[in-house]
């Protein structure tokens, strides 16, 4: 067969267990080649009888001593035994319910037998074990690949279609160089290959491990430094007026260095005449937006268009909210665009859009929409761009010529995995908050401080601040574990506690029109207590909040909880922020203390990745890369670096790879799979 060829074909596969293996995402024999195994049983050592252990699963070698017997235990439970020995000792086997599999047994002749040994009384027995006639070809007494499963289908199923595949696969071609295989010291595939799915030693499976890893970071290395060098030689939209002495003046306050340095970078990177790719990193609160509004500034001085997208609708009110004002005192227009504007309010924007008398259009994802055409876009912004994709981002600037690009992301993330990630991108950091922000102060407590924070609360409204109250969950039914206080109950409580405050409620099912108004209430200072879900989680603003209190704070990553304090202390006063959950045991208040004691979203980040591993962190939603199959873009870090690095190299040497055509074709097919335009 060949590696084309699909798994029905396959001797004892056939059509029903092909569509299982759909599931699976195995169709051909080219896909089951892909198919690696998730761990390995060794069953290379063969354990004499009389040195086995309790409690673990064991290999022996041994002769099947008398006829198996089936006794009747109780209504339904069928037990066989059976006692074999070697030159070492004697042990019993037990098989539950399956007279037949030990009914194959032969008295005196020598099987493999592979199980778990339990210790019962002085002696040990093992518990159902597999077993073969002891042969060249048996499979107990070698390391046993173990492949993800789904219901009807066995490993022999998956031993079937990974057999033909490596026998289709034979002599494959590497498509790895060969002096990077060399210094990598990486098997080549025809090798690993069957290391991986069939190793002989588990060093074998170790070795095809280390390659799979170093190839997938290497193709993705690779594909970020293709999307990155297809701008080189290309021309960025030309903005002549590069001046925005206007837009220093209109603003209400002295920028900071850092937004100023950001500000600069871009227009440097527009006035050299080259595409602007750059990522405007920032913790919550440092003030992204400005850099923002003077690229949209730029744009329209220029006589051209600019488009800013938020991943919410809330998000790109409030853009319209702070810019609208700012960008008019200028003379410059700007609407806003989303899914749940009117019909006739959309084609108003959208017509303005595409005749040009609009200069600035903030949206969201309804932004990208076919419909949705510029005049002369030439920059495009998206804001919190970890949710969005790289052919997301893309996509936007499709919708004109030469567009620049400015990134904003307030997710902090490591530096070698921000190369990877951000691998297209430049970046800036704005890591200096405007003048006057205090340091929030951040308490993790338990239940039984409740009526104290309950009193807090009241004393911050009192002093004319107002909180926040978020909650994992909208209602109590939810059947989470963690999860004691959901929105609803939280609301109502807070009602009855301090019935002389006004306490608004929003959460997700809460329909647009509502929650907006609710939103501008707050914002306004008609609602003391905002009582919420996670729907103002991302660059909500509101200055005169100084407290923000989260409860079953354990439910949340680290990272969004230092997103959400950042909702907090955007003013000049004094802010806190309360966190319950202390109570909820040791693993629980180590973390909430990481953010007691600091307020760098970097080191948060770090502590996150290492209490959790990459876990949703970096789960490939929030960071928009391709899905890895083997490597842990948390864990292997050096890997990543060397692979970063050769990919580089061989790049500089080569940028369109045509001296690695099996390389090419490996990076396009990983990218086309995952989104169509992440070359463009
Ligand atoms: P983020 O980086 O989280 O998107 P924003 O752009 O929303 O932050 O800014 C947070 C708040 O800080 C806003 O109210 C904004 O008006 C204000 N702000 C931004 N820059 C400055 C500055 N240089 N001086 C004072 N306030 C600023
Ligand atoms: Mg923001």
């Amino acid at each position: 067969m060949r590696l084309e060829d699909h798994v029905r074909f396959v001797r004892g596969i056939g059509p029903k267990k092909a569509e299982l293996l759909q599931k699976l995402g195995i169709e051909t024999l080219a896909d089951a080649i892909g198919c690696y195994p998730r761990g390995y049983e060794d069953r290379t050592r063969i354990i004499p009888i009389a040195q086995l252990v309790d409690g673990e699963k064991q290999c022996i070698h041994a002769i099947v001593g008398a006829q198996p017997a089936t006794a009747h235990i109780r209504k339904g439970m069928d037990v066989t035994r059976c006692k074999v020995f070697d030159s070492s000792g004697s042990i019993a086997l037990r098989f539950f319910n399956n007279r037949y599999a030990a009914a194959g047994l032969e008295v005196g002749q020598e099987y493999a037998f592979y199980g778990k040994v339990q210790a019962e009384g002085r002696s040990f027995v093992m518990l159902a074990p597999e077993f073969e006639p002891v042969s060249r070809e048996s499979r107990t007494g070698r390391i046993l690949p173990i492949y993800p499963l789904t219901a009807g289908l066995s490993q022999k199923d998956l031993y079937r279609v990974t057999d033909a595949a490596l026998q289709a696969a034979g002599d494959v071609k590497d498509f790895l160089p060969e002096d990077i295989r060399n210094r990598q010291k990486l098997p080549p595939l025809g090798k690993a290959l069957p290391y991986i799915h069939r190793p002989q030693t588990m060093e074998q499976a170790q070795q095809a491990r280390h390659r799979m890893v170093f190839e997938e970071l290497f193709l993705l290395s690779c594909g970020m430094g293709f999307l990155r060098s297809g701008r080189e030689g290309k021309q960025g939209a030309r903005l002549r007026d590069l001046s925005l002495g206007a837009f220093y003046r209109a603003l209400p306050f002295e920028l900071t260095g850092a937004q100023r340095r950001a500000i600069e970078a871009c227009t440097m990177d527009i006035a050299a005449g080259k595409p602007l790719r750059r990522l405007v990193q920032g913790d919550v609160g440092s003030g992204k937006t400005m850099v923002a509004a003077a690229l949209c500034c730029l744009a329209a001085n220029n006589g051209r268009q600019a488009a800013i997208m938020a991943p919410t609708e809330l998000l790109a009110q409030q853009h319209m909210q702070t810019l609208g004002p700012l960008l008019q005192k200028l003379g410059i227009s700007c609407g806003l665009l989303t899914g749940s504007l009117g019909a006739k309010k959309k084609r108003e924007i959208t017509q303005q859009m595409e005749d040009g008398t609009l200069s600035v259009a903030i949206g969201t994802h309804a932004l990208l929409s076919e419909q949705v055409r510029f005049h002369d876009l030439a920059v495009a912004v998206v804001d919190e761009q970890h949710r969005f994709g790289v052919n997301q981002r893309a996509s936007l600037t499709e919708k004109g010529e030469n567009v620049h690009l400015l990134v904003m992301s307030a997710t902090p993330i490591p530096r070698t995995l921000a190369l990877l990630i951000y691998g297209d991108l430049d970046v800036s950091i704005i890591d200096e908050l405007p003048p006057g922000r205090q340091k929030i102060k951040t308490y993790a407590v338990s239940e039984k401080t409740r009526p104290r924070i309950d009193r807090f609360i009241d004393n911050q409204c009192a002093d004319g601040g107002q909180v926040y109250v978020v909650c994992p969950l909208v209602e109590d039914s939810e059947n989470i574990d963690c999860v004691r206080n959901s929105a609803e109950h939280t609301a109502e409580r807070l009602a009855k506690v301090l019935p002389h405050r006004t306490v608004g409620l929003v959460h997700g099912r809460t329909k647009a029109a509502e929650k907006e108004q609710i939103m501008s209430d707050f914002a306004e200072g008609r609602i003391d207590i905002l009582v919420s879900t996670t729907v103002i989680e991302v660059g909500v603003n509101v200055p005169n909040a100084t407290l923000m209190v989260v409860e079953d704070a354990d439910c949340f990553g680290l990272s969004q909880l230092h997103q959400l304090r950042g909702r907090v202390g955007r003013g000049n006063r004094q802010s806190f922020c309360i966190f319950y959950g202390a109570d909820r045991g040791a693993e629980a208040r180590e973390r909430l203390s990481t953010l007691v004691h600091t307020n760098d979203g970097f080191v948060i980040a770090q502590k996150d990745l290492e209490m959790r591993g990459a876990g949703d962190f970096f789960g490939t939603r929030q960071h928009g890369l391709p899905p890895m199959k083997m490597a842990n873009l948390a864990g292997d870090t050096r890997l990543l670096e060397q692979a970063r690095q050769e990919a580089d190299a061989l790049l500089e040497q080569d940028p369109e790879l045509e001296g690695q055509p099996l390389l090419k074709a490996k990076v396009q097919k990983l990218f086309s799979q995952y989104g169509e335009g992440a070359f463009n």
